[in-house]
This record gives C-alpha cells, structure tokens and sequence, in this order.
C-alpha cells in the first residue's frame, strides 16, 4: 500500500485529491441511497411506494401514507354516526323480527 501510495503523491498532488473526492462523492451517494432505502415504505392500505415527498407514518406494525390516514379519519369521524345508525337499524329489524316474525312462525 505504502508502495503504490507514495510515488503517486510524488507525480502529481492533485490526484489523491479528486480520489478522495471522488470516493467521499461515492460514499455521499452511497449513503444518500441508503438513507433513502430506510425513508422508503409501503403503504399498508394503497400499497404505494413512500419516500420523503409523501408522509407516511408507522401505525403499530404497519406504514399507512397520509392520504390513507386522512380517509382513516374520516371514517372514524363518522363511526359514532354509523353505530348510530347500525343500532337504529339493528332494533328496527329486531322490531320487526318480533313483530312479524313470531306470526310467522307460528302459521308455519
Ligand atoms: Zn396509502
């Protein structure tokens, strides 16, 4: 190592220069890809592929983008509406399966 690195500091000093910058460019890039690697995930729900431009956020286990977390919302937003009205159609039906049904089973 010693023998091929100091004849070339020798014959110019510019060169280990632009070697070490190059390999410092080359470490850049390979660190940048590698950063880039852990910034990427997939979105749980839409399966899209995340990188920093979209936000994604880690849900328990999962990456869910925000997008698909703004629709989470929304759907949460509405679940006490939607209980309400599963529960609202859920003593209707009872209503009626007490009502009708028991005549019903009855002729039969
Ligand atoms: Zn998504």
């Amino acid at each position: 190592m010693a023998q091929r690195g100091a004849p070339m500091v020798e014959k110019s000093k510019e060169e280990p220069k632009a070697i070490v910058d190059s390999v410092i460019e080359g470490r850049k890039l390979d660190s940048y890809a590698e950063h880039q690697t852990k910034d990427m995930h997939v979105c749980w729900i839409c399966e899209e592929i995340c990188y920093k431009k979209k936000p994604i956020r880690q849900v328990g286990k999962r990456w869910i983008c925000i997008d698909c977390l703004r629709q989470l919302k929304e759907a949460l937003d509405q679940l006490p509406q939607w209980e309400e009205e599963l529960q609202l159609k859920g003593h209707l039906e009872q209503q009626l399966d007490e009502g009708l049904g028991l005549d019903d089973k009855k002729k039969k």
